[in-house]
């Protein structure tokens, strides 16, 4: 009932950014964590009763939905990758959708599908234009956004994050970078939106050919190294650079960064979060439930993204009250075992983040060497770059962030190779895998 009450409220009274940020710094712990067990509690009675899936899983592991108050109460039980690409979607739906988008950046060959209804997308715009108010977006701004329009839902979370805004959007899609930043130029935006790797495109354009004032560049789809953070905001003069974090399947909403603080602010009145098998150092999966759908709710579904809770000093943002995680620093599906260790893209992240002598795409193999692994840098050298200096920063790097990798190197458990290409000629596609796993290729 008290969920009902809020829901109502949340659509009618707080349906603008200015009083959702009011009222999320004036709701308490207590009452916040009420919310969250009540929707939880309908929405897992909900998805028993309208959904196969969820009514076959239910019986399989013998849950009784009146019982579950939280994810404990689901001992082993999650909602897979898997279980979303081998089961047919019809499976997943509690209600008519009205909008279907696919997973990207996925390995497998089959696309994860992802349906929504129109009243969902409105009220997730509204949790949308909250985080962006929080980053400083309002409603006199000027949006430019990139994002590609192909089976994603990326446009649509902008589209109506920046409707509930009430700002001027002008959208270019993913073109070419010099003739996005043509165009979108004579709309002098104010904010500009997209993904990393094309962005950082456009920003090399607006570098040689001249910029106009820009204050919040807002990115989303990819991690972004601070490296490439860094320089967009030299480029644009100041602007200020902030990710997204998202994942289809929860409308690429799950959080949003903490201009304060650093890492992601979740909602946690539209997610039930939590972190499971962490690692010494807290690393571990996050798991999410959405609260506030009604077309496929996904209960504890794995996220494949490994993060921790934020750690050191609260922030003092309007969303403090929300959970915070970290930087999310990949995917269990991109780490690597391997003889340098268990490698994510985010460690070659940070072995390039001072080296300005290549350019922000790199891709890295992993192979089967003479002896053990070959670790395979393929790198984009700029015009004049020394590949000499280029190893010896890597080497630097990997010394002092990475010391453990750094002894078995010196140990010759692996053996590390470098490439060099022209600039612009590793990325082909939306997105570069950065990390790729091609030992198996030596047996084939
Ligand atoms: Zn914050």
């Amino acid at each position: 009932m008290l969920d009902q009450i809020f829901t109502a409220i949340d659509r009618g009274l707080l349906r603008t950014p200015q009083r959702r940020l009011w009222a999320a710094g004036r709701l308490t712990p207590g009452l916040i964590a009420r919310l969250q067990e009540g929707k939880f509690r309908a929405t897992v009675r909900y998805a028993v009763k309208h959904s196969k899936f969820y009514r076959e899983k239910f019986r399989e592991y013998g849950l009784d939905p009146a019982k579950v108050r939280t994810h404990a109460d689901l001992g082993d039980f999650f909602t897979t990758q898997e279980d979303l690409r081998e089961r047919p979607i019809e499976d997943f739906l509690c209600a008519k959708p009205e909008f279907g988008f696919e997973t990207t950046g996925t390995t497998m060959g089959i696309n994860k599908r992802v349906y929504f209804s129109y009243r969902e997308m409105f009220d997730y715009g509204r949790d949308g234009a909250a985080g962006l108010y929080n980053l400083g977006l309002r409603s006199d701004d000027i949006v430019a956004d990139g994002f590609d329009y192909s089976f994603w839902n990326a446009p649509f979370t902008a589209y109506y994050s920046i409707m509930a805004i009430g700002a001027f959007h002008v959208i270019g899609a993913f073109v070419e970078p010099k003739e996005f930043y043509e165009r979108i130029k004579a709309y002098k935006p104010t904010v500009i939106m997209g993904v990393p790797t094309h962005l950082v495109r456009v920003t090399e354009v607006a570098e040689r050919e001249g910029t106009w004032p820009v204050k919040l560049i807002f990115l989303g789809g990819e991690n972004l190294s601070e490296r490439t953070r860094e320089y967009m905001a030299s480029v644009w003069k100041g602007a200020k650079v902030y990710l997204s974090y998202g994942q289809t399947e929860a409308f690429g909403m799950n959080g949003v960064e903490c201009p304060r603080a650093g890492g992601y602010h979740l909602s946690a009145l539209s997610l039930m979060s939590e972190i499971i098998n962490p690692d010494e150092e807290g690393y571990g999966e996050l798991v999410y439930t959405t609260l506030s759908r009604s077309v496929m709710p996904l209960i504890r579904y794995r996220s494949a993204d490994l993060t921790r809770w934020a750690k050191g000093p609260d922030c003092d943002c309007a969303l403090r009250l929300m959970p915070r995680v970290d930087k999310i620093v990949g995917r269990c599906d991109e780490l690597i075992n391997c003889s340098m260790g268990n490698i994510s893209p985010y460690w070659f992240d940070t072995m390039l983040e001072d080296v300005p002598e290549v350019t922000h795409d790199w891709q890295v193999f992993v192979r089967r060497g003479a002896r053990d692994d070959r670790i395979e840098f393929h790198l984009e050298l700029v015009n004049g770059g020394s590949e000499q200096r280029v190893k010896e920063r890597i080497f630097r790097n990997i010394e002092q962030h990475f010391p453990d990798c750094w002894r078995y190197y010196q140990k010759r458990f692996f053996e590390l190779d470098f490439q060099f290409h022209p600039p612009h000629t590793l990325s082909e596609g939306r997105k570069l895998r950065r990390l790729i796993d091609a030992r198996r290729d030596a047996w084939n």
